[in-house]
């Protein structure tokens, strides 16, 4: 199949292993953050760091939209299903996320709440016009990959005067993480982990392009390479990130260039431009609140604004005590670190949301990873 098979060549991802091997230097580190849950999946699913020297670590980075959405937005959504009695729909990774009172959107539904799996927003869209006597609510999570479709959604709501139809939007931005991880690490504070550099989004850039990482080799110093989510992929952006740190340069490369350019989908960006606006600040979690790194509905969509038609209270939880999500999500841990991975917490019964979707750094260990971290605890 063209542009899969050629990108998981074993005898390719041994040539790059083997320039990797050859060109790091062997008295430095490289502490290389993929951002995105994406990168941390194929990473794990194809034994990727096992390629990799010693002195080369992968960093799993927040890019995971389920997991970084915090234990209080999710109780929005299901107060809506609840108190309010709407149809809510979401799409099915969130349906799992725990939340508050050992709940979760599917616990909610088995409870008698409306929720209800969609795979589009049109989906959604066509639940509200099928339901005309009932409120139906959208739950939007997600990066910049997932913000165009909601967008749309909204503007045909609005041009067919779809009016039991809004969103709770949870869209949040990935420049404004990567920002605020290396705002922290840059004042040295608690554990934070020091990069030398980032693998870069994959579909978040084919919509946002590769300018909008400048400011981070500009201002920070750090390289950023942009890769595709296939094994050759991955391995060919951390040679370029090795690269780059023994040239000490800092520069924006990118490897998927056959989907992302400097500018993105310019289209895209109009679109989510014309419906959304910047939210001063968001709470994401591991990260906590961060300045202008969420979007929220325009004054001119807000009868589609779900927290304003509801009047909904944005009220912070605290994790469960046990779940490390949070220092994983940072980077300071890895899922093998938290006392109930793979025990008490299991894709099945998942206690933080980084065991949920399958981008999560927790799942991705536990679907590849999980046994050979069993026989090193071992050893
Ligand atoms: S294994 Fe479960 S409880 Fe532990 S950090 Fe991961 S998601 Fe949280």
């Amino acid at each position: 199949m063209k542009y899969v098979d050629e990108f998981r060549d074993g005898e390719l991802a041994k040539t790059i292993a083997a320039n990797i091997a050859r060109e790091v230097c062997p008295d430095r580190s490289y502490r290389l953050m993929e951002f995105c849950g994406g990168h941390t999946h194929a990473i794990s699913r194809y034994g990727i760091a096992d390629l990799l020297p010693a002195n080369v670590q992968m960093i799993h980075g927040p890019g995971c939209p389920v997991c970084v959405l915090p234990i209080g937005r999710i109780d929005q959504a299901i107060r809506l299903a609840q108190a309010h009695g709407v149809i809510l729909c979401t799409y099915a990774d969130t349906l799992r996320v725990p939340a508050s009172g050992n709940l979760s959107l599917m616990r909610a539904k088995a409870r008698g709440a409306d929720v209800r799996m969609v795979y589009s927003t049109q989906d959604a869209l066509k639940v509200a016009r099928d339901n005309p006597g009932r409120e139906v609510v959208f739950l939007a999570i997600g990066f910049e990959t997932t913000t165009p479709p909601t967008a749309v959604a909204v503007k045909q709501a609005a041009a067919e005067g779809l009016s039991n139809f809004s969103i709770l939007c949870n869209h949040v931005l990935t420049p404004a993480a990567m920002h605020a991880i290396l705002a922290v690490e840059g004042l040295g504070a608690g554990n934070t982990v020091p990069l030398d550099g980032f693998v870069g989004p994959a579909h978040v850039s084919t919509v946002i392009g590769s300018k909008p990482y400048e400011p981070f080799a500009d201002d920070y110093h750090k390289p950023v390479v942009i890769a595709g989510f296939e094994p050759l992929d991955v391995m060919q952006a951390i040679l370029m990130l090795v690269r780059q740190v023994n040239d000490d340069r800092a520069e924006i490369e990118n490897e998927f260039s056959r989907a992302v350019t400097r500018e993105g989908n310019l289209k895209a960006q109009a679109i989510m431009a014309e419906v959304f606006g910047l939210r001063e600040s968001f709470e994401w979690r591991g990260l906590g609140s961060i300045p202008f790194s969420a979007l929220k509905l325009k004054p001119e969509y807000a009868e589609f604004d779900a927290e304003l038609k509801f009047e909904l209270e944005d009220v912070p939880v605290r994790d469960n005590k046990a779940c490390e999500c949070g220092a994983i999500l940072r980077g300071e841990k890895r899922p093998r670190d938290c006392k109930i991975f793979g025990t008490v917490c299991t894709p099945e019964n998942p206690i933080g949301s980084c065991m949920v979707s399958s981008e999560g750094a927790c799942a991705a260990y536990y679907s590849y990873g999980r046994f050979k971290d069993i026989a090193m605890m071992a050893a």
